[in-house]
Parts: C-alpha cells; sequence; structure tokens
C-alpha cells in the first residue's frame, strides 16, 4: 500500500484521472466518496462508558469529502471489499467468543474447530476480497487528507510516497543495471538497431545482447556505458 496526501478542497476532477486502486487510466470515471476517520486511541474512550465514548468519538471523528477517480470495476471491489471486512472482522470476533464459551463448557473439541474455521474464514476474506483492493483512510486533518493507496502508479502521480518496500527493489533493480551496463560493448560495423531498423546501431546491450542507436541508449549511471531503451524500462 502506498501513503498519498491530498488538501481537502482539491478532492476533485482536477486531480489526474487515474484509478487510486489499479493504476490504469482508461475507462476512469469519478466517484463521489464520502471518508470518514477518527484517531485510532479514541476507541479505549468506549471502555468508561458506550455512549459518552460514542459522543467523544463523534466529536473527534473528521470527514473528507469529494470525487476521486476509478475504473468502474476497482470502485466496486472496493464497495464490496469493506463490507466483507466489517463481516469478516464481527465473524471472527464471534467465532472468538462461541469457542471461548464452549472451552468453559468442557466441549474443546468443537472449540477448536470452531476457532480454527473462524480464522480460515477471516485470514481468506481478507486474502481474497480485501488486500490490494481497498482504501484505507489513515488521517484526515484540518486542511488535508491522507489515503493509503494500493497502486504505486497513482500514488506517484498524486506527488504520494510509494512504499518502502518497491523503493528498495527499485534500489536493487537499478545496482543490476549498471552491473550489466558494464558488459555493454560497442556493435559491429553494419550493424543496425534492433527498434529502428533504418539506424545503424552503436551498441550491444550487456543485459539482453540486442543492437541499439543512441536514441535508445538509456545510461543506468551519468558516466557509465548504456543499456538499450527496452532493459532500461522506458519502452
Ligand atoms: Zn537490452
Ligand atoms: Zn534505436
Amino acid at each position: 500500500m502506498h501513503t498519498v496526501e491530498l488538501p481537502l478542497d482539491g478532492l476533485d476532477r482536477r486531480l489526474p484521472a487515474i484509478c487510486l486502486i489499479t493504476g490504469e487510466v482508461a475507462g476512469v470515471g469519478w466517484r463521489r466518496v464520502d471518508l470518514g476517520w477518527y484517531p485510532s486511541w479514541a476507541t479505549w474512550l468506549l471502555l468508561p462508558g458506550l455512549l459518552p465514548g460514542a459522543i467523544a468519538i463523534a466529536l473527534l471523528a473528521r470527514r473528507a469529502t469529494g470525487e476521486l477517480p476509478f475504473q468502474p470495476g476497482a470502485w466496486w471491489r472496493w464497495k464490496v471489499g469493506q463490507v466483507l471486512n466489517a463481516l469478516a472482522t464481527v465473524g471472527w470476533l464471534a467465532a472468538v467468543l462461541f469457542s471461548f464459551n464452549r472451552w468453559l463448557a468442557g466441549e474443546w473439541r468443537l472449540a477448536c474447530a470452531v476457532a480454527v474455521a473462524g480464522l480460515a474464514t477471516f485470514v481468506g476474506t481478507l486474502k481474497l476480497f480485501v488486500q490490494g483492493r481497498i482504501i484505507v483512510v489513515l488521517k484526515i486533518t484540518p486542511t488535508h487528507v491522507v489515503l493509503s493507496i494500493p497502486s504505486e502508479l497513482a500514488a506517484r502521480a498524486l506527488g504520494g510516497e510509494p512504499a518502502v518496500e518497491s523503493q528498495r527493489l527499485r534500489a536493487v533493480a537499478m545496482k543490476a543495471l549498471r552491473r550489466d551496463a558494464l558488459a555493454t560493448t560497442g556493435a559491429p560495423g553494419g550493424s543496425s538497431c534492433a527498434t529502428h531498423a533504418q539506424t545503424s546501431a552503436t551498441w550491444c546491450c550487456g543485459r539482453c545482447g540486442s543492437f541499439f542507436c543512441e536514441a535508445c541508449a538509456e545510461h543506468p549511471s551519468p558516466a557509465g556505458k548504456p543499456v538499450c531503451a527496452k532493459c532500461f524500462g522506458v519502452r
């Protein structure tokens, strides 16, 4: 999941039209969203009493409304995922309570069976219908809303931060490209570029071995030798 911070007064069609869930731009439409958030520590206020706690949470809660870009299918999967996420959580709590109750009654086989089935259903639901399909509101400040969204591409387009893991992955990929670029050699005379048949090739790619012209040359390190644009990931 990747983090984006959007101004509350900018949740509208001025945003880039890229689906927040899939990162696709084709067929994207604008959907009204009504996002809610309250600080997670506020849940503790429920302990002294349900009613005063609920009132305190209502006072601390913030809302953000506007329009956000989605592919129609992705938007529906998010909505379904949200509902199933809530149902799975309630179902898991019920399974825990029921199996604890049966355990006390001495029916430990039934207790274990219910606990295992409950956990399997819970995890299965999250994996199949929730993970990578929903948007999570991390925070709403007086001026901004902070969202956790599945698409790295959309996060970049919206000026957000991709998850640390994918940044690390890019660093590793870049290092491997630099290493392969060392193996790049000059193309033999008379050979032509694999992409531009009319242009003569200058290089032979250290990663894939194809011939490429100056226009196709991409440099993983500014002073070093190039790899072809395909291996660099720009074509
Ligand atoms: Zn190549
Ligand atoms: Zn070329």
